[in-house]
Parts: structure tokens; sequence; C-alpha cells
């Protein structure tokens, strides 16, 4: 069985197609700068090559035209008739409150997607209009939605409410929803066939650390808290994003520097983090390089994007009552030896010991034998996990 899975963010949509017998990827790429000029088209196909094309003013629904034509193209294609894809697998971002599983998107589905255009304004819009140019070019495929929020909604009340008034929740949904949902949930079950325990005991922080960075504790395959709250803002300081920060200062900066409520937002958003503590870069490799160099404000980045993960590892730690395995994904996570060694190397309080060797090669059991917690580098398959969610739904029906 052949299933599609769609990203479409803001200004891109991706796309795997994947046979899921043998869960092997026959075909990927992306279109870029949708809705922009310069826009391109690119497509990789198993044994077929990789092709790039130049095409003015891509849109959602000609882009997704393109992923059909390329994937059926006689010479470098991977299917030959379009009634082979079984499914289409949406990554969506925002589900509220109504969403905690994998669902078919149908008229009522997607006008919850809708609903939460408001908590997910960047998001929820182009991931609807990734849907509508699905149902427009393939109609009759079953469509399904895999929301990032939906792995979070087990949290428990307690972990999900902040501590403002109770009405506000209820009036206007302000509450932890979470986000790398899919991202947490397939490593977490990586994870778990690496541990001795049975699985409704075992005890697992996962960190995604990209550019943006979130983690979670997860008990027994359910998690009990997750750093992102409302918005991806929360939690972890990211390349460009604060995480948690005394939230007085929003009004503060407001008064200070004259600020309206969108420069703030800005600033908090795409001005802080890394990027805003060194003055020089987002990116991870450019703060180590610079770091490397003796760049003062690149290492105190370094020290308080480290301090600010160990923090929240031993959070949870007390929130799971121990810890059996925990695991780093993502860009930062799956490639950087410092980074986990700098975290690790002050988590011997909690039982954490690591291999020096395993770790700068990045292998996948990066704890030593006298680690009392599994340490392991697991490299995040969020188009997988939409694929296999996917096929799960549809063979549920
Ligand atoms: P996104 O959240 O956009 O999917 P990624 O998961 O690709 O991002 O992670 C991007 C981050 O990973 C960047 O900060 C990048 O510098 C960092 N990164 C990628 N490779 C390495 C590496 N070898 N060493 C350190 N950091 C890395």
């Amino acid at each position: 069985m052949k299933i599609l899975v769609i990203n479409s963010g803001s200004s891109s949509l991706k796309f795997t197609l994947f046979e899921m017998e043998n869960e092997t990827r026959l075909a990927h790429g992306m279109a870029e700068r949708i809705g922009q000029s310069g826009s391109s088209f690119h497509f990789t196909a198993n044994g077929g090559g990789s092709h790039t094309i130049e095409v003015e003013n891509l849109n959602y629904r000609t882009s997704l035209a393109l992923v059909i034509k390329y994937l059926l193209d006689p010479k470098f294609g991977v299917i030959k008739d379009i009634a082979e894809i079984s499914a289409v697998g949406h990554r969506i971002v925002h589900g509220g409150e109504h969403v905690s599983a994998p669902i078919v998107l149908d008229s009522k589905t997607k006008s919850i997607i809708k609903e939460c255009f408001e908590l997910a304004p960047l998001h929820n819009p182009p991931n609807l209009q990734g849907i509508v140019a699905a149902e427009d070019i393939m109609p009759g495929v079953p469509q399904i939605g895999v929301f990032d929020t939906a792995f979070f909604q087990s949290i428990p009340q307690h972990a999900f409410l902040y501590a403002i008034p109770y009405e506000m929740y209820k009036r206007d949904a302000v509450r932890r929803y979470g986000f790398h949902g899919t991202s947490h949930k397939y490593v977490s079950i990586k994870a778990s066939g690496f541990l001795d325990e049975p699985k409704e005991f075992q005890k697992i922080i996962t960190c995604h650390l990209g550019n943006g960075c979130s983690i979670s504790a997860i008990k027994g395959g359910k998690p009990l808290d997750t750093s992102m709250g409302l918005t991806p803002l929360e939690g972890l300081v990211m390349g460009t994003r604060c995480g948690d920060i005394d939230p007085a200062i929003v009004v503060y900066l407001m008064n200070e520097e004259h600020l309206s409520s969108e420069e703030i937002y800005e600033i908090l958003n795409k001005k802080s983090g890394l990027l805003g503590i060194s003055g020089l870069t987002s990116d991870f490799r450019d703060i180590l390089n610079e770091a490397d160099k003796g760049n003062k404000r690149a290492l105190l980045a370094l020290r308080i994007f480290s301090y600010r993960l160990k923090k929240y590892i031993g959070s949870y730690y007390t929130v799971l009552g121990g810890l059996d395995a925990l695991v780093f994904t993502a860009g930062i996570g799956e490639h950087s030896a410092h980074l986990r060694a700098d975290v690790c190397n002050k988590l011997e309080c909690i039982g954490i010991s690591i291999d020096s060797e395993a770790n700068r090669n990045s292998e996948c059991v990066i704890s030593d034998s006298k680690s009392k917690v599994k340490v392991l580098v697991i490299p995040t398959n969020e188009e997988l996990m939409i694929a296999r969610d996917t096929l799960a739904v549809v063979q549920a029906q």
C-alpha cells in the first residue's frame, strides 16, 4: 500500500511517497516559495535521480499537481496510476482540544482546523489549503489528518492549565497544547524498543532540538508534560525564539521601548533565542564555530541553551519519578556531540553517564555500561510517523 504524506507550510509544500509494506521512501521533494516570485519544485525518486524546475507563482494546487505529474512520469516516476496511492496523510499543526488521534478529514474535521486558525495563524491556513488541493486533484482518495498537538492531549489538567483566571481557559482556550507531537511520538516509540522495563512503566524524556526546540516527559507511552505551550514560543531556548521568560517582560518592554503588540511578538519569535543572545546567527553550527573562535556572546548563547535544557530534564525527571531513557533528536540533538556532552556530563546526579567515543560518533546508544539511564540519539522521521498513522486510520475503516 502506498501513502503520500503532505506537509503544506506557509511558503512550501513538502511531500513523501511511502511503500508501507517495507516502509521505504519511493519519492520525496518540495515546492518552495509558494505564493512568491522565484518559486521552484524539487523531486527525487528512488533510482530516478533528482530534478529541479523553476516555476513562476506556484500555489498549493499547482504544486500538488506537479507532485502527481512527476510521480507518474514514465521515465523517472515511481507509479503508473494515481489509484496506486491508497491515502494521503496531511501534517496539521493545531487541532485544539478536539483532536487526540489521527482522523479522517471530512467537512467536520476541516471546520476544526478552521476553528484553530487563531491558535496557529501561520500553519493551519496553509495546512487546510493543502487538504483542499489534494481533495481537488485526488478525488475519492482518503485524506487523513495527523495533528502535531494530538499526542499531547493526554497531558493531565494540572500540567496543561496555566495559573491565570480559569475563565480564560474556558472562554479563550488558553492552555498548554504542545507541538512537535509527531516527532516526540516517533522517537519515544523507537526508544521504547531499547528498554527492558515493560512498556507501561517506561519513563522517557525526549528532546527535539532543531530550529524549534521542545522536550517531553513520557510515561508508559503517554506524555505527562511538554515544554511548548499555547504556542511554540514557550519552553527551551530556540534558534530565534526566547522560550520561557517572565511574562511581565512583555508589558515592561512594550512600555520602555514603545513597542506595539506585533513588534514585541516579532522580537520574541524571530529575534530572540540563539540569535538574540549571540547577535550573530540562529544556526547552532555557526554558534559552535564562533564559540570555538572565542566569541563571548556565542559562548554565552551555548551556555544559556544547555542550562535551560538541563533545567527541564531535571524537572521532568521529578515529573516522571525517575528516568529510563533520555533521547536526543532533530538537527542539533542528532548531530551535536558537543551539546549532548555538555548536557549529559552535568547530569551524573540523576544516573546519566555517557561514553564519549560513542557520543562523538553520534551512535544510537551513547550511555556507558554504568549509566542508570539509556541515552539515545534517534533521528526523527515525522513523515514516516504520519504515514504509519495514516495507514492505521485507513485500515481501521
Ligand atoms: P528544523 O526545526 O527547521 O527542522 P533541523 O531539525 O534541521 O531544523 O535543525 C536545524 C538546526 O540543527 C540548526 O540550528 C543547525 O545548525 C543544527 N545542526 C545541523 N547539523 C548540525 C551539526 N552537525 N552540528 C550542530 N548543529 C547542527
